[in-house]
């Protein structure tokens, strides 16, 4: 995912490690074929929850493509054959 010059100066000092560059554009980092900001963490009763790390500094795409949006939802239909598996 790009990370434009607005959205590292909003990532702050998680800049350097949630995202790199890769010739002269950024990208968020990847971990396992998600972002490096995604973290899985367990409810109380074992359940998968996902969250994000940096959500209140999140790249705008992140903020233009809310969860659940019909936005989110064409890209995904749009994109889906692109997911590593
Ligand atoms: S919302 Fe957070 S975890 Fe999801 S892609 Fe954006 S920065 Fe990464």
């Amino acid at each position: 995912m790009r990370v434009t010059g607005d959205d590292w100066a909003r990532l702050g000092d998680a800049a350097g490690r949630a995202a790199h560059f890769i010739s002269q554009r950024a990208y968020m980092k990847m971990t396992d074929s998600h972002c490096a900001a995604l973290e899985l963490r367990r409810t109380a009763d074992g359940a998968p929850e996902y969250f994000c790390t940096l959500y209140d500094r999140r790249p705008q795409v992140c903020r233009d493509l809310a969860r659940g949006s019909p936005q989110c939802e064409g890209e995904l239909a749009a994109k889906h054959d692109r997911v590593p598996e």
